[in-house]
C-alpha cells in the first residue's frame, strides 16, 4: 500500500472502521474513500458493483457487517446472517471484478466449535458444533472466510481473511440490549453510580471467560498485514491451504467477574454485583491462540486496564 493508494474502508463509522480510519489517517494515507450507509448500501448488489466501478479503490477494509451481543444475535438470527452474507458476497464479488489489489475481510472468534480446545489455532475451524446463540452469525463469517480462499485459490485474488476477538474501543454500541458485555458494564456501572444504586445486575454466571482487544489494537494489526502479508506468505505459514486465515486476540482472556470488578472500579461504583443467571452465557471461553500473527510480526499494546480507562473516558466525554 502507498501512501496514495485508493483505500476503500466499508463500515468506517462501525467500532474497528472507525479505529482503521484514524489509524491510517495517521499513517499519511490520504487517499480514502469513505461512504455511509445512506450514500451507499452495502447489502445492495447493484450501488455496491456500481461504486466498485467508479470508484475502482486497490485496497479494501472489510470492516462493514451486522454485529452485535448475545442477545441481539440469538434474537434478529435472519438479520445477522442475511444482511452479512449480503454485505459480504457483493463487496468481495466486486473486488474480484474491479481488479481490487488486496481485500481485508474482518470475521470473529465466533467462528469456531463451541468446544474448541483453548487457545482456539486457525485449524480449528470446522472441526466441531458452533455455539448456537451466534450460528447465523458464524456461518455468515465462515462463508465469508471461504470465499476469499476460494477467490485467491481460483482466480488468483490476494484477499485475506482475520479473525478479531471480543474487541472494544471508542465508537462502540452502548445500547444495553444489543451491545456486547464490556460497554454494556461501563454504562450499567456508570449509571449505577450516578443513581446510586445498592446493585448492578451483570448476565450470567460470571464464570465465562473472554479475550479483549483493543479496537486500535485492532486497526493497527490489520494495516500491518494489509502493508505487509499476501495470501501466498500465508500459504507458506499455515500447515494447509484451507486454514490460511489469521487470529488477532491480545493473548491472554478474564472471566467475566473479574471483567465486571474492574469495570466497577475504573468507574468508581461500590455497590453490589448481582449475577442474572436466567440470561445465557454463551461460550464457556473463546481464547485465540495468536501464535502465528506473532510469528508475522505483529503483538497487541494496549493492555486492558488502559484500553477500560480510555474507553470510559470516552464515554462520558460524549455524555457531556
Ligand atoms: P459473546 O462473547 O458473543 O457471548 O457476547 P457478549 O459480549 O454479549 O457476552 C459475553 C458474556 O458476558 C456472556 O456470558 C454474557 O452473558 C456476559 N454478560 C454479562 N453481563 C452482560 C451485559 O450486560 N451485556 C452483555 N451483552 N453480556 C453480558
Amino acid at each position: 500500500m502507498k501512501l496514495d493508494s485508493k483505500i476503500f474502508v466499508a463500515g468506517h463509522n462501525g467500532l474497528v472502521g472507525t479505529a482503521i480510519k484514524k489509524a491510517l489517517l495517521s499513517k499519511g494515507y490520504q487517499n480514502l474513500v469513505l461512504k455511509t450507509r445512506s450514500e451507499l448500501d452495502l447489502s445492495s448488489t447493484i450501488k455496491v458493483e456500481e461504486f466498485f466501478q467508479k470508484e475502482k479503490p486497490e485496497y479494501v477494509f472489510l470492516a462493514a457487517a451486522k454485529v452485535g451481543g448475545i442477545i441481539a444475535n440469538n434474537t434478529y438470527r435472519a438479520d445477522f446472517i442475511y444482511e452479512n452474507l449480503m454485505i459480504q458476497n457483493n463487496i468481495i464479488y466486486s473486488a474480484y471484478k474491479n481488479g481490487v489489489k488486496k481485500l481485508l475481510f474482518l470475521g470473529s472468534s465466533c467462528i469456531y466449535p463451541k468446544n474448541a480446545p483453548q487457545p482456539i489455532k486457525e485449524e480449528y475451524l470446522l472441526t466441531d458444533t458452533l455455539e448456537y446463540t451466534n450460528e447465523p452469525y458464524a456461518i455468515a463469517k465462515i462463508a465469508g472466510l471461504k470465499m476469499c480462499e476460494a477467490f485467491n485459490l481460483q482466480y488468483g485474488c490476494n484477499f485475506i481473511s482475520v479473525m478479531p476477538t471480543n474487541l472494544y474501543g471508542e465508537n462502540d454500541n452502548f445500547d444495553l440490549n444489543t451491545s456486547h458485555v464490556l460497554p454494556a458494564l461501563i454504562r450499567k456501572f456508570y449509571e449505577g453510580k450516578l443513581n446510586k444504586s445498592n446493585s448492578v445486575e451483570v448476565w450470567g454466571s460470571g464464570n465465562p471467560r473472554r479475550e479483549f482487544l483493543h479496537s486500535s489494537d485492532m486497526a493497527q494489526a490489520c494495516i500491518y498485514i494489509m502493508e505487509n502479508i499476501n495470501f501466498n506468505d500465508l500459504i507458506n505459514n499455515s500447515k494447509e491451504i484451507r486454514n490460511t486465515h489469521i487470529n488477532i486476540g491480545y493473548g491472554s482472556d478474564v472471566s467475566i467477574k473479574e471483567l465486571a470488578t474492574l469495570i466497577k472500579n475504573i468507574v468508581g461504583f461500590d455497590g453490589e454485583i448481582i449475577y442474572d443467571k436466567s440470561k445465557p452465557d454463551g461460550t464457556y471461553q473463546k481464547l485465540l491462540d495468536t501464535s502465528k500473527l506473532n510469528s508475522l510480526g505483529w503483538k497487541p499494546k494496549i493492555t486492558l486496564e488502559k484500553g477500560v480507562k480510555e474507553v470510559f473516558e470516552w464515554y462520558i466525554n460524549q455524555k457531556k
